[in-house]
Parts: structure tokens; C-alpha cells; sequence
């Protein structure tokens, strides 16, 4: 079978799939991964799963760069150990992750264009379980291309099982945080900045744990993921803010599930945000380098580095597996109006409050506040900053980012910046 850009496979395990998701009022128990491997099969690299259960799959491949996307049944991953062959074949790296609500990822990173030759679910024989099996096999960039405009039909959203309906605790997130593919940014600019003197209630603010579910963020010297320690960062930081009772914290994730950057905007935005906080860990080649660093919007980068950081976090939608040419150019394009120029310029007072308060708790890079055309920061009414705690490519700083008590010590300081940045708001709306 071939396949190109938009083409999708579907072949779902019908009367097993219907029979597991039978409502029965109790949360039925997901289907498990247990052990992923590769290999060759005549010139195919093949790529197996091994599932407690057969589940519905969708296959697709993506450009720029060549990726094959993988949407199954939600699955609990229960790998035993390493993964055997990574980079077999065709196939240079992989990851896995909640994509949305009811649906897992695996993207498999290929070195060239591929083409879909066969996919399946082996049936449980002799010693071996359920599988799901993929064999890629390589093709030329134009018949690539040429399958990709042959077979261009529209990708449905999904032939995969309805999102389970969440229990209300996640729900209110995940729901604003939009899992509709064609959400747009619906608020006109609101360059007001005299909203927050305006206001009654307590000031809301989005903390935006970065990456998340198929998307891992950096790894650590000793193989921390970035998404897990941003998450547990910002769960300490909205449960410090809210026992000031002075403020309302909004998680743009409470889990280990991705989120499309546009997405994490258009919830701020919707939230009707004072201030917007993405909370990340960076990973670079050098183990020496350690400290924090803040980023805010900008057209031009203050310098390589940060040009360089801000076009890696602004892949996250591709490490996912995202088809971008479906998507609105306006996440990926940053084009700054006047009615942001407000927005950036309180963004970076809270940035430079923000530094001041780090230096003094944990220790900053040289160069702390930076900036760059960072997607994720791009609501024109909502002043956002980047938080990057550290390195966890340093060994001592990935130590730290792990523990509780650093991470409690970071969002102390992060919650006195807040306070600083407010009361500031405060005096001026009262001279
Ligand atoms: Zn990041």
C-alpha cells in the first residue's frame, strides 16, 4: 500500500475496539504497550508493537522532515527495558506520548522519504501477544511528492474513538485548551493596560508547562525529560500562588498530554490572563553551562543563542507530528502590531523583576533576560515571559531541577516576582 502527505490508513480492530469501550459507568482499563522494537523485513525497516489488546490505528507521513505519524487508541506505555534497534533502518529516533484526550502518538523521525508498504495487527500466537506491525520501505523525494498530490484527500479529525468525557477536574483545561484542530484566535487585541486596575477578583495567571504527552522536550544529562520537570515546576508554582488567595493560576496541562503552542496562546488569551508563564529546562552540548534564563517576545533576537532556543521550542508542533501546512500561518509567522508592543514592554519589566528575584534564589545565566520569536508567547494582550530554570544538561543543575525542594525554592522566587510586578501595576494605576 502507499501512502503520502494527508493519506491516511485506518483499520480498526472492530468488534474488540466496540467491546472495550462499552460504557459501564467505571473507567474501563487501557490498552498497554509493553515492548516496541525494530528491524528488517525483506528491504523494509519494520517497526513493532506489542499490545495487552488489539486497538485502532491511523497512519500518515509528514515533510520537512520526513516523519511517520502514528495515532492509536490511547495505550498505557509499559515498556520493560531499552528499546532494541532504535535507528534501524529508515528510522533515525522515536517517541510516544498522549496527543490529545483518547488518542496516543508515536512519531518515528525517518532519514528519507518512506512510503508505507504494509501495516497490521498480528493476532496473539505461541508465546507472542497482540502487535502492531509497520514496514517502511524508502522512496525517491518525488514519488513522495507525487503520492503525496495523488492521494491529497482531507485528513478526517479522527477515525480513532471519541475522546473519553473527563472527569471536571481536567476537563475546564483541556476543553479551553482546545483540541479542535481549527481553533482560531477569536479575541481582537485588547492593548488596554489599565484592565488590571479595572478589575475585580483575583489576578489570573496561565502557567504553561512547556511540551508534554509524544512531545519530551530536551533530555537530561542522566535522561530526565524536560516535560516532566516543567509540569511538576508549575504545579509548585500554581499551588504557591494560590495560597496567597491573592491569585488565580490556570495550567495550560495538568498532565502528561501534548498541547499545540497556538493552543496554549488561544487559552491564555481566553482566560483572560494578566500574565502568561511558560516554565521549561534547556539541554545544550556543553555540561558546564547552569542557571536560569528569562526570554520575552521579539521580531530580532538580543542573539544567536536565544534565536536558537526560540526556533527549537517553536518546533514542539513538528516533534509531535503536527501537519503545519493544515495549520493557520499566524503561529509560526511572528509579525508584532502596535497593540503588542504594550504586552512586550510589561512583559519585559515582569522579566526583568523575574531575574532579580532568581538571581537571588538559584543563580542566573550571565546574559538572563533575553529575547526571540518565540511562538508560545505571541498573545498580543497577555505580557508573557519564557522561564528556562536551568540546564539539564548539567549534571548538578538536572539534580536540582528533580527535587521538590528546589523546585519549591524557584517558585517561591517566581511568586515574589509576581507580587513585585503587580504591586507595581497597583502604584500605577493609583498615581
Ligand atoms: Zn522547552
Amino acid at each position: 500500500m502507499s501512502i503520502g502527505k494527508g493519506t491516511i490508513v485506518a483499520l480498526v480492530a472492530g468488534m474488540l475496539i466496540a467491546a472495550s469501550t462499552v460504557s459501564t459507568g467505571f473507567a474501563a482499563a487501557k490498552p498497554a504497550a509493553t515492548d516496541v522494537r525494530f528491524g528488517m523485513q525483506d528491504q523494509a525497516t519494520r517497526f513493532v508493537v506489542e499490545l495487552s489488546e488489539p486497538v485502532g490505528f491511523q497512519i500518515f507521513t509528514l515533510p520537512d522532515p520526513y516523519r511517520v505519524v502514528i495515532d492509536m487508541s490511547e495505550v498505557a506505555w509499559r515498556l520493560s527495558g531499552e528499546t532494541a534497534n532504535v535507528g534501524r533502518g529508515v528510522v533515525s529516533g522515536f517517541r510516544y506520548g498522549l496527543f490529545r484526550p483518547g488518542t496516543t502518538r508515536i512519531v518515528l523521525d525517518v532519514n528519507k522519504p518512506v512510503r508505507v508498504k504494509r501495516s497490521f495487527l498480528l493476532p496473539p500466537s505461541g508465546d507472542q501477544g497482540h502487535r502492531f506491525v509497520l514496514d517502511l520501505e524508502p522512496v525517491t523525494p518525488a514519488t513522495f511528492d507525487d503520492e503525496a498530490r495523488l492521494t491529497a484527500i482531507e485528513t478526517p479529525a479522527s477515525a480513532l474513538e471519541k475522546p473519553p468525557e473527563k472527569p471536571s477536574q481536567t476537563s475546564s483545561v483541556e476543553k479551553s485548551a482546545g483540541f479542535s484542530p481549527d481553533m482560531q484566535v477569536r479575541k481582537p487585541p485588547v492593548p488596554d493596560m489599565g484592565k488590571a486596575a479595572a478589575r475585580v477578583g483575583p489576578r489570573v495567571v496561565v502557567i504553561d508547562p512547556g511540551h508534554g504527552g509524544v512531545d519530551p522536550g530536551a533530555i537530561g544529562h542522566g535522561g530526565t525529560r524536560e516535560k516532566a520537570i516543567a509540569l511538576a515546576a508549575a504545579l509548585e508554582i500554581k499551588e504557591q500562588l494560590e495560597a496567597t488567595g491573592r491569585y488565580k493560576a490556570i495550567m495550560t496541562r495538568d498532565r502528561d498530554i501534548f498541547i499545540r503552542l497556538r493552543d496554549r496562546v488561544a487559552l491564555a488569551r481566553d482566560a483572560g490572563a494578566d500574565l502568561f508563564i511558560s516554565i521549561h529546562a534547556d539541554s545544550i552540548g556543553s555540561a558546564k553551562v547552569k542557571g536560569a534564563s528569562v526570554y520575552t517576545l521579539s521580531e530580532n533576537a538580543s542573539d544567536k543563542e536565544a534565536e536558537k532556543l526560540a526556533a527549537k521550542e517553536n518546533k514542539a508542533d513538528i516533534i509531535a507530528g503536527v501537519n503545519l501546512a493544515q495549520e493557520n500561518p499566524e503561529v509560526t509567522d511572528i509579525l508584532i502590531d502596535l497593540a503588542q508592543r504594550e504586552s512586550m514592554n510589561e512583559g519585559a519589566r515582569f522579566a526583568n523583576m523575574l531575574i532579580g528575584e532568581l538571581r537571588r534564589a538559584t543563580g542566573t545565566l550571565q546574559k538572563s533576560h533575553r529575547f526571540a520569536g518565540f511562538a508560545v508567547l505571541k498573545a498580543p494582550d497577555v505580557p508573557s515571559v519564557l522561564l528556562e530554570m536551568g540546564y539539564l544538561s548539567n549534571p548538578t543543575e538536572e539534580k536540582n531541577l528533580k527535587s521538590k525542594a528546589h523546585r519549591r525554592k524557584l517558585a517561591v522566587a517566581i511568586v515574589q516576582a509576581i507580587d513585585r510586578y503587580f504591586a507595581h501595576h497597583d502604584q500605577l494605576s493609583r498615581s
